[in-house]
């Protein structure tokens, strides 16, 4: 069996959040070492590297086990970004409902004063 070389340890580090295959892959395509999955598991135990699967948020830098999106962020920004959406778009709804709850408002205020001028007109000719 080949011995570790420095580089091949320094990739384990590098490459170690793609999980054993991924470093495995990693050597061989930069070293051309070929090495087994296990032989990878053993090696970084024995330096003591993770291989723990981990994807890093473009957005906030938190590492997550998986990015379940296609945006390369993780939940939780992609749930700022909805909460944003839906504030904005919320903004806007209110926006435009104010104006016609308004224009509602200055019409039942002008038949309301149009009324009561009938009603006083109505009893000023009772007199
Ligand atoms: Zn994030």
């Amino acid at each position: 069996m080949k011995r570790w070389s420095e580089e091949e340890d320094r990739l384990i580090e590098a490459y170690g959040h793609l999980g054993a295959g991924g470093v495995r892959n990693a050597i061989e395509a930069e070293t051309g070492t070929r090495r087994t999955v296990e032989a990878v598991q053993k090696r970084a135990s024995r330096i003591g590297a993770t291989l723990l699967r981990y994807e890093t948020c473009s957005r906030c830098g938190k590492r997550i086990p998986h990015m379940n999106t296609r945006w390369g962020i993780c939940a939780e920004c992609r749930y700022r970004d909805q909460v944003e959406r839906h504030r904005k778009a919320e903004a806007v709804r209110r926006d435009v409902l104010n104006d016609s709850a308004d224009a509602e408002e200055e019409r039942w205020r002008r038949a309301a004063a149009a009324e009561r001028q009938r009603r006083r007109r109505r009893e000023r000719g009772r007199k």
